[in-house]
């Protein structure tokens, strides 16, 4: 069953999961980060962040108009967890970007292992902290019946930045 968010109340408290997870993960201080809801009935993700490394600045965006997550709060963690890793995300990618000819096999290969391996590794941490610390700890099973190919993860990370 996938979640209907409304009212006020469920908005306060996708808020409340937020601030809790920001702690949790130790993104504040250090970083700003705010959670903006996405009310764009057309917006595909159920969940994204904008962010600016130099600045330390994140906007977590999540979908309230129609998720395809049944687990919001899952959802939460794995875009933070995103935020947390970025730096190493950001590593890998430049050493690709400056080692390979975009368009080569080489690169093409590169960069799908990329995308693959930060994926797992994301949603493996997700799993490990949503098991331990979470409110609700039954895991969505949305994305895995979807199956991102490729091209959406490679055009989910360009319009990153
Ligand atoms: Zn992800």
């Amino acid at each position: 069953m996938i979640v209907e968010i409304r009212g006020k109340e469920d908005k306060m408290e996708l808020e409340r999961l937020f601030d809790k997870w920001c702690k949790k993960l130790r993104l504040t201080p250090q970083w700003d980060v705010k959670l903006e809801l996405v009310q764009d009935p057309k917006w595909k993700k159920t969940g994204d962040f904008k962010i600016d490394p130099t600045d330390r600045k994140a906007i977590l965006m999540l979908n309230v108009a129609n998720p395809k997550q049944e687990n919001m709060e899952e959802v939460i963690v794995h875009e933070l967890m995103h935020i947390k890793m970025y730096p190493l995300d950001q590593v890998c990618e430049s050493l690709i970007v400056n080692n390979f000819e975009e368009g080569t096999n080489g690169y093409n290969f590169a960069y799908q292992q990329f995308f693959e391996n930060l994926e797992v590794t994301v949603e493996e941490l997700t799993k490990c902290f949503l098991l331990e610390f979470g409110e609700n700890r039954s895991l969505s099973y949305g994305r895995c019946a979807k199956g991102k190919s490729f091209n959406e993860l490679y055009d989910g990370l360009k319009s990153i930045g």
